[in-house]
């Protein structure tokens, strides 16, 4: 599903340079939860900006699904995050204007989605995280566990290949977050492949595998 093999990539400011990753190699395969840990500046946002084909390495290959990133243009690499990457944010990225269900039907309708499907999408997508009676509501109007609840039902809705999560408890209360994970090994459970990525060890230990990383090198695969 996901291949990273031996991938660098050098940020230079003036004469200095910062090997953000440093021959990084990692795996999952299809239908797998795993999480990507380390401390702040480990290189985890360059990772996360690779894998979900944000950026690209300037060293080594990133093979997503079978296809070679790094040979694809920005607008390439666009359509191919559109179809095959659910994103979810520590700060949930959901439109304020939007209500949550016009949230949860924007991607399908980039995707050109017929509109009775996308409706029936949305209303099955909010369904699965109990969000049916807060549809018509803004994100200003939801807590942000729901706000949470609703980035999780856009990301679904589309049905990538991967699930890519940034942090996605790190502006919850504990309980909160616990109710979000729980979300997450119900993708896991309905064969979902995901990646979770976080400097919080304990998030790190609900994934089937985690994988460690230290100033840009992957350390240690514990299974
Ligand atoms: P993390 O997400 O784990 O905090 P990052 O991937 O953001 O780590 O950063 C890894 C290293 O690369 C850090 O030393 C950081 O300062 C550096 N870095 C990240 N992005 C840039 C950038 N755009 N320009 C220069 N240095 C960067
Ligand atoms: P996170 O909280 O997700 O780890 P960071 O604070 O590490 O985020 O970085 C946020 C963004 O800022 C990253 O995507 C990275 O590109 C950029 N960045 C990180 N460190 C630097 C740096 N030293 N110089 C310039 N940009 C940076």
């Amino acid at each position: 599903m996901i291949q990273l093999k031996d991938v660098s990539k050098i940020y230079r400011m003036g004469t200095s340079e910062v090997r953000a990753l440093d021959h990084a190699s990692m795996e999952v395969e299809k239908g797998e939860f795993v999480s990507i840990v380390g401390p702040s500046g480990s290189g985890k946002s360059t990772v996360m900006n690779i894998i979900g084909c944000l950026d690209t390495a300037d060293e080594g290959e990133y093979i997503l699904d079978g296809i070679a990133i790094e040979q694809y243009s920005e607008t390439e690499l666009a359509g191919i995050r559109n179809r095959k990457i659910g994103f979810i944010f520590q700060n949930f990225n959901l439109l304020p204007r939007l209500s949550a269900e016009e949230n949860v039907e924007l991607p399908m309708i980039y995707q050109k989605v017929k509109t009775a499907d996308r409706k029936r999408r949305v209303r099955e997508a909010l369904e699965r995280v109990e969000l049916t009676h807060r549809r018509h509501h803004r994100p200003a109007e939801l807590s942000g566990g729901q706000q949470q609840r609703v980035a999780i039902a856009r990301a679904l809705v589309t049905e990538p290949s991967l699930f890519l999560a940034d942090e996605p408890t790190g502006n919850l209360d504990s309980h909160t977050g616990e109710e979000i994970m729980e979300l997450f090994h119900e993708l896991h459970r309905a064969g979902n492949t995901i990646v979770l990525i976080t400097h919080d060890n304990q998030v790190a230990d609900e994934a089937e595998r985690k994988i460690c990383i230290r100033d840009g090198k992957v350390r240690e695969v514990r299974i």
